[in-house]
C-alpha cells in the first residue's frame, strides 16, 4: 500500500474544484472533532459519518485495530494505558495507511467527500506532519471547562466499552493533562479565524445540531 499517495479532490457540495489554501491541490478537505477525552468528539463523528459524502475517522479507533500480537499494538497498549500519546511518527504513519486503504477500497473517495477527522493530530508535531496531507476548513472545538464532567463521561464509557485507558481514574487524569500540554495547543496552529467553540455540555443532539449548521453555512 501507498501511504502518501493523496489523491485530488473537490470541495463537497461545490460544483469546482476548490483553490485550496496556500494554492495546492491534493489536500483532503477536512473538519477536525477536537476536544478534551469524553468531549463527545467519537459521538458526533459516528452520527455525521452516517450523512453522505462524509468520512469519519477516528485515530483512537485506527489503534485499536490493530493486532495487539504485533510490535505495534504492544505499543499502543502500553501508552495508551499509561494516558500517554503515541509517538508522531508512528501515529501518523498508521494513520496514513489507514485512510489509503479506505481510498483503495472507495469506502473514503476524497473528489467527492469531506473528512472529518477525531484524535488526530494531537499535539504541534503532528499537526506540522499533516500540513501536506489535509487542508482544514473547520475546527469544531468541544469544550467543556468542567473536568468533572469529563472524568464521569469516561468512567461511564470504560465499563460500556472496554476501555483500558478509562479503566482507572489515575490513567483518566493523565489522559487529560496528556490533553491540556500536547494536544490544546493545536488550537492555536490553525487560529481562531478556523475554530467553532460549542458547549459539549449541551445535549448530542443540540452539539450536532451546530455542527451540521456550520457545515451546511446557516452557522
Ligand atoms: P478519546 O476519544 O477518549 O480522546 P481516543 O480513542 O482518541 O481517545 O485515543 C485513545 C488513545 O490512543 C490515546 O490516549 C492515545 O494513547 C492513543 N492515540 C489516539 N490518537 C493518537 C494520536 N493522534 N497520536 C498519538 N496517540 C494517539
Amino acid at each position: 500500500m501507498n501511504s502518501t499517495v493523496v489523491t485530488p479532490h473537490l470541495a463537497g457540495a461545490d460544483p469546482a474544484p476548490r483553490i485550496l489554501r496556500n494554492g495546492r491541490s491534493g489536500l483532503y478537505r477536512t473538519y477536525l472533532l477536537f476536544g478534551a477525552p469524553g468531549s463527545g468528539k467519537g459521538t458526533q463523528g459516528k452520527a455525521l459519518g452516517m450523512v453522505p459524502s462524509f468520512f469519519y475517522c477516528a485515530c483512537g479507533d485506527v489503534f485499536r485495530s490493530i493486532d495487539t500480537r504485533t510490535k505495534i499494538g504492544q505499543a499502543f497498549i502500553q501508552y495508551s494505558s499509561r494516558g500517554e500519546l503515541v509517538p508522531d511518527e508512528i501515529s501518523i504513519e498508521l494513520w496514513k495507511e489507514s485512510i489509503s486503504g479506505h481510498v483503495e477500497t472507495h469506502r473514503f473517495k476524497p473528489e467527492l467527500d469531506a473528512l472529518l477527522l477525531d484524535g488526530i493530530p494531537r499535539d504541534l508535531k503532528q499537526a506540522e506532519l499533516m500540513e501536506s496531507l489535509i487542508e482544514v476548513v473547520k475546527v469544531f472545538h468541544l469544550s467543556c471547562p468542567d473536568r468533572c464532567t469529563l472524568v464521569e463521561r469516561l468512567k461511564r464509557r470504560a465499563l460500556k466499552d472496554n476501555r483500558l485507558d478509562d479503566a482507572n481514574e489515575a490513567v483518566i487524569h493523565k489522559r487529560l493533562e496528556t490533553y491540556e500540554i500536547e494536544t490544546k495547543p493545536v488550537l492555536g496552529y490553525y487560529g481562531s479565524a478556523l475554530i467553532h467553540k460549542i458547549d459539549a455540555t449541551q445535549s448530542p443532539a443540540r452539539v450536532l445540531w451546530e455542527i451540521l449548521r456550520v457545515i451546511t453555512g446557516q452557522g
